[in-house]
Formats: structure tokens, C-alpha cells, sequence
């Protein structure tokens, strides 16, 4: 998210006459975009508040303007101006479009501030200048806020209520994106799943939002709007070659519409995250996540159902206000028992304002949180050495990014999993079956054989250049697969 609101915060700033440098000698403002989630990503921004002052007290000619941008900004507004004196400027994450006006009021040596939320700002027409233009894939933001009120969480405070981008504004990005040769869209929001567009009356008319069976939200049902299985059908549409991931997900929102949709197009990713964040009923209660173990697995076996090669990860927390050994271990039994290919693992940290705060003691002791982190770390480690070996001798569709970080001789990838692929850069036909052979470049898709693994990577050999929808037709035709996406 922060990536995308750097690209959002960077349009309007160039269209306002600014330049950047890579340099801080050079920079007369520097503008950080920050996160408030975990306590670690604010301890950080601090330690490079403190390195900033002293560079603006060691300028003797012009002077460096600071500003902080994004949830922490909204957060700590009084303490990062009133206390600390540390900066010029500070934004709230829907306040960008207010820059230039908050730059120019810190010329006068006034101390700028907009942190206030909106309930409608989407910057749906700021068209995002991305920072890496090298890159073969691309955020592009949907939806903002988040109407779910988990007891651990922040978001909600810093970052407003949910609002969604018109379909139209996004399918215009995509296009854009796909023109210039993004090969990989990672569509985000804070619910990315939770996506409606109200924009125009006529979308005003759909049922109420199905959610999956044994979920409950905090707020009313919502009803109407185009929802994200409509948007995964339109913008998957756009490009068959182009690779359509979301994230982040909450696990409510997956009607049956949209896993048949996942499982039936080629270019969308068979990649769910599925944030479970404990495996224990009751934690999941005092967390208010809306659901308990049994639903959660429900899910998971049903999701499996549909798209039996769906690669799934998750988010988990240990150490949350009161969790018992007990309850620890049944998420250390969810882990082992859903099989994720990747996981986001925290100790938790309590954050002020969350309703976690107000209600309960965070009274599990900081070493019992370690420790709990580094079993759930190893147990998750046991599971994915595993499941990646189970791919030894399968032919996997890789988008190649680049050289492999160790070694020139190399090129990494990823297969529609999202798991990291090592393989050795060497000229390949370029078709299956073809004589002709050519070199590999980042953006160009590969079919490689998966001949070694470890809990991190997989390693195979490339086989030929291919495409989304002719892998997807030559592997269905070759190997007489059970389960095929339709190529479009
Ligand atoms: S769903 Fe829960 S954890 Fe996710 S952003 Fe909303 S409040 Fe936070």
C-alpha cells in the first residue's frame, strides 16, 4: 500500500511542478510515507526522523523540509509537531491532493498539517507514476479504508471508512499498464475483496453482499454496487497475458462467484491470501474477526474444492491479550493443517486508540511472544519444505523478474503460486516444440520443470518461452491435467 501511495503522492506532485532526486544532499524536502500497524514500522520512521534532523541542522545554505505522510501521520499528528518539533509538514493518506498547497505553506516556515479523513477519496483519476519502471508487474489501488473494526487494529482509525474506485477508472489504469508491457497487476486495498462500486445509480440494484458460510461483519449488510467478482471479470478480460493478483483479502468476502471465476481464467492467479490471524475460536472472538476455527476451515476446504491448485497464504499473530498456551497451539495445528505456501508472521504489539487498547491487557510477556513467533515460524518452515516438494518433476508457468540474487547465472521468477522460481539462464525454444531457440528476459512467461526445493524457493530447468493461454492449453493437452483453466 505504501508503494501505491508514494506512485499516488508522486503524480501529484509532478504535475505540480516538482522534481526527485535519489539524493538527500540534493533534496530541498523529503517526504516520507509511512505505516502505523506494527509498533517495529514506527519505531523505524523514528530512527529516520532523527537522522533527517540532523541533516537539517547541519544544512547551512538551504534549508530541508520534512514531511510525514500516510497512517502515521494521522496517528501521531500532535506528538510528531508539538513534541518532537521534527516536522514541516504533515498529511494524512487522504489529504495528498492537498500537497503542493502544504508545501507552500512551509516556505513561510509554517508548520503544515492535513489529516483529515474522507469518506469518498479514492484519487480514482490521479494516474500513478511508478517508481520502477523496469518492473514487470504493478499495484493498482481499488479500494481504501476498512468498515471491519478487528479489536488489534489501527486501520481503521488512521485510514477512514471503505470507499472503492469506479470500475471504469481501473479498467483504464489496467489498460494503460498493459500497453506499456506490465505483465503482472496486483490489484490492493485495505478489504480488496470487499470491493463495491456505487458510482453509478444503475449499479444501485444487486442483492445483498454474500459472504462465506459462518462469517458475520460488525456492520449492517451491504447491498448493491458492483462487487469484486465483477471487477475480476472485467479486468481480467483486458489482457489474457497480463497475471491478475489482489491483495489484501479479508476471508468473509469469497462468494462462490468469485472462486468459480478464479478457478475457470487462466490469468487470474490461483493465489489466495486468507489472513487467518489465530487458529483459536476464542482469540478469533476477542480479536472480532467474524468467525471461529471451524468456519475458517470450512473455508479453506472449500476454496480447495473449487480450485484444488490454489496456493494459499496467511497473516498470524501470536501472543494477542490473553492468549493461553493452549490456545497458541491451535494455531500452530492450523498452520500445519491448511499447508500455506507463504506466511506473515507478528508478535503482537498493542497499538493506542484500537479497541484492544480500551478493553483488554496485553499481558502476555515479550519472550513468550518470541518464542511463540519462532514455533510458529519453524512450523510453518516444516509444512512449506514439503508442499514445495511436491512440485519436483511438475511444469510450472514462471514470469521471469530478473537475475537471481546470488548469481548472474540465474534468472527468479514466479509461478502463479507467488512461490519464487530459480532456474538457469540459458537460450529456449521459443514455443514448445519449436526449433528455434531465443534468450530469456524479465517479463517473458517460461514453462519450467520444478526439479529441486527448499523451504524457500523452488529450482527447476526452463523448457520454452510460452503465454498464459498457451501453457495453460498445451500443459491441459499434454498432460491430461484434471483440473484446466479455460484460456480466453
Ligand atoms: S479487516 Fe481487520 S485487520 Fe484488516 S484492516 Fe480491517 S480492521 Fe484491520
Amino acid at each position: 500500500m505504501n508503494v501505491s501511495d508514494t506512485e499516488v503522492v508522486w503524480s501529484i506532485l509532478k504535475s505540480a511542478g516538482f522534481e526527485n532526486t535519489n539524493s538527500i544532499s540534493e533534496a530541498d524536502i523529503v517526504l516520507i510515507v509511512t505505516c502505523a500497524i506494527r509498533e517495529n514500522a514506527e519505531n523505524k520512521i523514528w530512527e529516520r526522523l532523527t537522522y533527517l534532523k540532523g541533516r537539517k541542522r547541519a544544512r547551512t545554505k538551504r534549508p530541508l523540509k520534512i514531511g510525514i505522510l500516510g497512517c502515521m501521520a494521522e496517528r501521531l499528528k500532535h506528538s510528531l509537531i508539538e513534541k518532537e518539533k521534527a516536522v514541516d509538514l504533515v498529511a494524512g493518506p487522504d489529504s495528498y491532493r492537498d500537497l503542493p498547497r502544504l508545501l507552500a505553506l512551509t516556505e513561510n516556515n509554517q508548520t503544515a498539517v492535513n489529516v483529515l479523513l474522507s469518506l469518498d477519496e479514492t484519487y480514482a483519476d490521479v494516474v500513478p507514476v511508478r517508481l520502477n519502471e523496469d518492473s514487470v508487474s504493478a499495484f493498482v489501488s481499488i479500494m481504501r479504508g476498512c468498515d471491519n473494526m478487528c479489536t488489534y487494529c489501527i486501520v481503521p482509525f488512521t485510514r477512514g471508512r471503505e470507499r472503492s474506485r469506479p470500475i471504469d477508472s481501473i479498467v483504464k489504469e489496467i489498460q494503460k499498464l498493459s500497453d506499456e508491457g506490465v505483465k503482472e497487476i496486483t490489484l490492493l486495498g485495505q478489504n480488496v475483496n470487499s470491493y463495491r462500486d456505487t458510482s453509478q445509480e444503475s449499479f444501485s440494484l444487486g442483492n445483498e453482499t454474500k459472504m462465506a458460510k459462518g462469517f458475520k461483519t460488525v456492520y449492517k449488510t451491504k447491498k448493491g454496487g458492483l462487487r469484486f467478482a465483477d471487477l475480476l471479470d472485467k479486468v481480467s478480460l483486458i489482457d489474457p497475458d497480463m497475471r491478475i493478483r489482489f491483495t489484501s483479502p479479508h476471508p468473509k468476502d469469497f462468494p462462490d462467484e468469485m472462486l468459480q471465476l478464479i478457478s475457470e481464467r487462466s490469468n487470474i492467479c490461483s493465489h489466495l491470501h486468507l489472513p487467518a490471524q489465530s487458529g483459536n475460536s476464542k482469540v478469533l472472538e476477542r480479536m472480532r474477526r467474524g468467525y471461529t476455527r471451524e468456519s475458517y476451515l470450512e473455508l479453506v476446504n472449500h476454496v480447495y474444492d473449487i480450485i484444488p491448485d490454489v496456493a494459499l497464504s496467511s497473516d498470524f499473530i501470536c501472543g494477542f491479550c490473553g492468549e493461553t498456551e493452549e490456545e497458541f497451539q491451535d494455531t500452530l495445528t492450523l498452520i500445519r493443517e491448511v499447508k500455506y505456501s507463504s506466511t506473515f508472521l507478528f508478535a503482537y504489539s498493542m497499538r493506542e486508540k484500537t479497541t484492544a487498547h480500551r478493553r483488554y491487557k496485553d499481558d502476555v510477556p515479550s519472550e513468550i511472544k518470541l518464542r511463540r513467533l519462532s514455533e510458529m515460524n519453524q512450523a510453518f518452515r516444516e509444512v512449506v519444505a514439503e508442499k514445495n516438494e511436491t512440485f519436483h518433476g511438475k511444469v510450472q508457468l514462471v514470469l521471469v523478474e530478473g537475475r537471481s540474487k546470488r548469481s548472474d547465472k540465474f534468472l527468479a521468477g514466479r509461478n502463479d503460486g507467488n512461490v519464487k522460481v530459480i532456474f538457469p539462464s540459458i537460450d529456449i525454444p521459443v514455443e514448445f516444440q519449436s526449433k528455434t531457440t531465443s534468450v530469456i528476459k524479465p517479463g517473458d512467461y517460461v514453462s519450467v520443470k520444478i526439479t529441486g526445493s527448499s523451504s524457500q524457493v523452488l529450482k527447476g530447468e526452463p523448457l520454452y518461452h510460452s503465454s498464459i493461454p498457451d501453457f495453460n492449453k498445451n500443459l491441459c493437452e499434454q498432460m491430461g491435467l484434471n483440473h484446466c483453466k479455460l484460456s480466453l
